[in-house]
């Protein structure tokens, strides 16, 4: 089980899994977004997926040439968890807002080339330059 909510707590959010993938995306626009070096992202199936509390949305054209919709708390401006459009039957949680973020078990860093030195992991994660293959569903990646 996944549960998360924002800062604030106004959105509040679950999942009873499966994670379909775990890893951190050093993409420059989960950069931006983010103001971190590299977002942890948590991919689970959307059918299960439950949220309540109000959601902005912002909308920006990710390497997939789909927009990479991000959802955010228009209260406090928590990212939330990205639902794009190039992987509609996925919801992808960032990891930071998990109750427990300890269950965020990353297997894989992607960007990597964008990732600055001030950003590099503590724990060794499989890297990729951009996206692996077979494709993992992106949180909106441009490389
Ligand atoms: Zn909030
Ligand atoms: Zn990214």
């Amino acid at each position: 089980m996944f549960n998360g909510k924002c800062l604030c707590g106004a959105v509040q959010y679950s999942s009873p899994g499966p994670a379909l993938f775990s890893v951190v995306c050093h993409c420059r626009d989960c950069q931006r977004a983010s103001g971190t070096g590299g977002v942890p992202v948590l991919g689970v199936p959307k059918a299960s997926f439950r949220q309540v509390g109000p959601l902005k949305q912002s909308r920006v054209v990710g390497g997939s040439g789909r927009p990479a919709v991000r959802n955010f708390c228009p209260e406090c401006g928590s990212l939330l968890f990205g639902t794009p459009e190039s992987a509609s039957e996925m919801v992808t949680i960032y990891a930071g807002t998990l109750d427990d973020s300890s269950v965020f078990c990353p297997t894989e860093a992607i960007f990597v080339r964008q990732r600055p030195a001030w950003a590099a992991l503590a724990i060794p994660l499989s890297e990729h330059s951009a996206l692996p293959q077979p494709q993992t569903p992106n949180c909106g990646g441009a490389d």
